[in-house]
């Protein structure tokens, strides 16, 4: 399993991560942020764990998010 962190303050709702992985991130129809499934809030952040399969694509959502505010661990 791997760690996914979402920095979620800094996120500008860009909808990119939506783009290239919708099975894991939505965009919230209340602030325009982008939520990440299942994710528990720890301190500033919001971590969530996903399978080898979704890695790859989670990957390229965390290359490509502007504010740099998607980590894999
Ligand atoms: S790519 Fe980054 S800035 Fe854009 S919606 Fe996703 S987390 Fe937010």
């Amino acid at each position: 399993m791997v760690k996914i962190i979402h920095f979620r303050d800094k996120c500008i709702g860009c909808n990119s991560c939506v783009e290239q992985a919708p099975s894991q991130w939505s965009i919230n129809v209340e602030d325009g942020k982008s939520d990440l499934s299942n994710a528990k809030k720890k301190k500033e952040c919001f971590v969530t764990e996903i399978s080898d399969v979704e890695l790859e694509e989670n990957e390229r959502a965390a290359k490509d998010c502007p504010m740099k505010c998607i980590k894999i661990q």
